[in-house]
């Protein structure tokens, strides 16, 4: 019946038992305080989340920094065939390059 899917499960430090501690101060089980058990499991929620969130940012981190690697490089490579092959590309590949070329010197100026 409860709308929250986190409900606040303890275990009891007295029994070792299971129990809800949103609907109990005390354990049903054998009546000891469940109050440092609610305490121990915030803590350690609260912990468990800061260090999700330190992760997620970590990686998603990691991905921009690899998508950009992965641009510079395919900038250098773009530029350097197009300056190769440039006679053969025309008017086309001189035009990209160029383009190229201006956010190549964006992307290094960025690091
Ligand atoms: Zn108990």
């Amino acid at each position: 019946m409860s709308d929250r899917d986190d409900d606040l499960k303890v275990c009891c430090e007295y029994c070792d038992s299971f129990v809800n501690a949103d609907e109990n101060e005390n354990c049903p089980n054998c009546g000891g305080s469940l109050r440092e058990a609610i305490i121990r499991e915030e803590t350690r929620r609260r912990i468990e989340k800061i260090d999700d969130e330190e992760k997620q940012r970590r990686i998603l981190q990691e991905e921009r920094d690899a998508r950009d690697r992965d641009e510079i490089f395919d900038l250098i490579k773009t530029v350097a065939g197009s300056a190769a092959g440039g006679a053969i590309a025309g008017g086309l590949a001189r035009a990209a390059g160029e383009f190229l070329k201006d956010d190549l010197k964006k992307a290094l100026k960025k690091k």
